[in-house]
């Protein structure tokens, strides 16, 4: 594999996919997203040789919504290890990232920590670890993608505030259940703020390195799961981590993965590299339609996959 062409590949997968701009609908639920020009479209690669490829709108910062979920249960991961299963579990929920179906069969519980319910519980339990959970992520962001120029945009989380009615539900719903311990503006407001972090498609490649680097950080050797909750996380990702288009995206583009309705989604190879894609106009699954071609013209092109 040392020998792809990695620049030549984005070229490639660019020219054959930009036509699909003008296709999907931007995140509209959400009022300051609905605002995004759906037309712009960015691809990096960060390797763990350290070497970055780019190509259109990669310098761009956009809101990494979901993709938040994995820092902070990355987070927790850490710090509860196994605890955690007591309050979130690991099946694909099947539903949209933002159902509540399965919470009232299920006692509260939710199915993964890639659904909204099951990020709302991650964020609550950082509470339990941190006086100031906003700085705290803000930084972990900042050191996993060696960019100390992270910032969160406080218009799109309070647009989300504005109207997050179902999270709202979620977290409520959750708390009548005993599985959200801290108080429920609180973890709201976390939770909206970690979405609108914004970072741009480097960031986010070199962000995800850790889980294709056995958990540690490329850039500076923190440890920040055990290779064992590494290959984890990433097995959560492969069957959670595009809501209820988990199984497409396995079975079109063989990678763990990570979606956000904002349009980025960021996939890990193991041992070799991290790759995001960023075109705001999504499917009716929420995920980006041209992140997911993209992605599958990558592994299809490359012959890259864990399988
Ligand atoms: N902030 C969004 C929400 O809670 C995140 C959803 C997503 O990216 N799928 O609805």
């Amino acid at each position: 594999m040392q020998d792809i062409d990695y620049q030549a590949c984005l070229q490639e997968i660019y020219e054959e996919t930009k036509h699909l701009l003008g296709q999907g609908k931007v995140a509209e639920y959400i009022p300051a997203l609905a605002e995004v020009d759906p037309n712009q479209y960015g691809i990096a690669i960060h390797t763990l040789d350290n070497k970055t490829y780019t190509i259109g709108d990669a310098e761009t910062p956009f809101s990494i919504q979901s993709i938040s979920k994995v820092f902070v249960f990355s987070m927790v991961f850490k710090a509860f290890g196994d605890k955690l299963w007591k309050r979130m579990g690991r099946e694909p929920s099947g539903n949209s990232f933002n159902s509540l179906i399965q919470l009232e069969l299920e006692n509260g519980i939710p199915r993964n920590p890639f659904i909204n319910a099951g990020a709302l519980v991650s964020t609550d339990c950082l509470f339990s670890l941190s006086k100031n959970p906003l700085k705290d992520i803000l930084n972990f962001v900042r050191s996993l993608s060696n960019n100390p120029k992270i910032i969160y945009d406080s218009v799109v989380a309070n647009s989300e505030k504005d109207t997050g009615y179902r999270n709202a539900a979620l977290v409520n719903f959750m708390k009548s259940f005993g599985n959200i311990e801290h108080d429920v503006d609180s973890v709201l407001n976390t939770y909206f703020h970690q979405c609108g972090l914004m970072m741009n498609c480097i960031d986010l490649a070199k962000a995800f390195c850790f889980l294709a680097n056995k958990g540690i950080n490329p850039f500076n050797g923190d440890s920040i799961l055990t290779l064992s909750q590494a290959k984890r996380l990433n097995a959560l990702m492969q069957t959670c981590g595009l809501y209820d288009e988990s199984g497409e995206f396995a079975f079109s583009t063989g990678l763990p993965g990570k979606s956000g309705v904002g349009g980025g989604i960021v996939a890990v190879v193991p041992n070799l590299l991290s790759i995001c894609v960023w075109s705001p106009a999504l499917n009716k699954h929420g995920n980006s339609l041209i992140g997911m071609k993209a992605l599958e013209l990558f592994t299809t092109k490359t012959g890259i996959s864990i399988f």
